[in-house]
């Protein structure tokens, strides 16, 4: 499933291309998407100009110069640069076709995906307004994740993945942060010390970092706005590396289900 990274990763493919480029053609292939995409969306954002494209939690805003364009990749999707005559896969979606004769090509076989728009305040829309504060900027420091973990029961990892408490934190990263801050992922959230929650915050900004530096992960099916497959996976310490050797001290990595998801953590490296 994309996450943060592949997301951020596609938003810096595709910024210098969309760029104050105006929006020749919406050209919609199926509109049953998430949610289904409004018959009236392709006449209301042809001729406009792009701004810029931002990133909040795994939403791509495409900021236009009236309104916005939310698009989420979902669990399978992606977002690519094409020569807007490109042939058709399966699955392809929608072609936001640019007046440079590039589309934007959405490509998502389970259509978890979607494409929104909003006139008004796009960080008021209710798919954002409830959204925790960005992993990579300061509103996510040690004081504040200090301060949402003490009296949570909760498992410190299930609170990572928590996107009203911080987004972006999907799964992996989850995984790999708690590995760098030698945390085992069980932990009810408020038995973390200050310096825990310290050394969880630099290891989830520098697990984040350098995945989008890599290019993004997944690992299975994820491609980045050229095409290209993330080459994170090599690094990873934890995440799906059950029965094997930890990189850091040999003892095997044990593997636990928590809430429906993998976890996996180094018995001796994390207490
Ligand atoms: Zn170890």
């Amino acid at each position: 499933m994309p996450e943060l990274p592949e997301v951020e990763t596609t938003r810096r493919g595709l910024a210098p291309r969309v760029r104050k480029r105006r929006i020749a053609a919406l050209v919609i292939y199926e509109r049953r998407l998430r949610w289904p995409v409004a018959r009236s969306l392709s006449r209301k954002v042809a001729g406009l100009r792009i701004l810029r494209i931002e990133r909040r939690g795994k939403y791509l805003l495409l900021r236009l110069e009236s309104g916005t364009l939310l698009l989420h990749l979902g669990m399978s999707g992606n977002l690519r640069a094409v020569r807007a005559d490109t042939a058709r896969l399966p699955h392809d979606h929608f072609d936001l076709v640019l007046d440079s004769g590039i589309a934007l090509r959405f490509n998502d076989p389970r259509r978890f995906g979607s494409l929104l728009y909003t006139r008004g305040d796009a960080h008021a829309h209710p798919l954002l307004a409830h959204l925790g504060p960005e992993p990579l900027t300061r509103a996510f420091d040690a004081d504040y994740l200090w301060g949402i973990t003490r009296r949570r029961r909760v498992a410190i990892k299930q609170l990572l993945m928590n996107s009203h408490l911080v987004v972006g934190v999907g799964n992996i990263y989850a995984n790999e942060a708690l590995f760098r801050a030698r945390v085992r992922p069980q932990r009810p959230a408020r038995t973390l010390s200050r310096t825990e929650a310290a050394r969880l915050v630099r290891g989830v900004r520098a697990v984040l970092q350098q995945a989008i530096r890599a290019g993004g992960t997944t690992l299975r099916d994820y491609r980045g706005a050229d095409g290209a497959p993330g080459y994170f996976r090599q690094r990873l310490y934890v995440y799906e590396r059950g029965g094997k050797p930890c990189r850091r001290c040999g003892t095997p990595v044990r593997a636990v289900t928590q809430g429906q998801r993998s976890s996996y953590y180094c018995p001796a490296c994390q207490r």
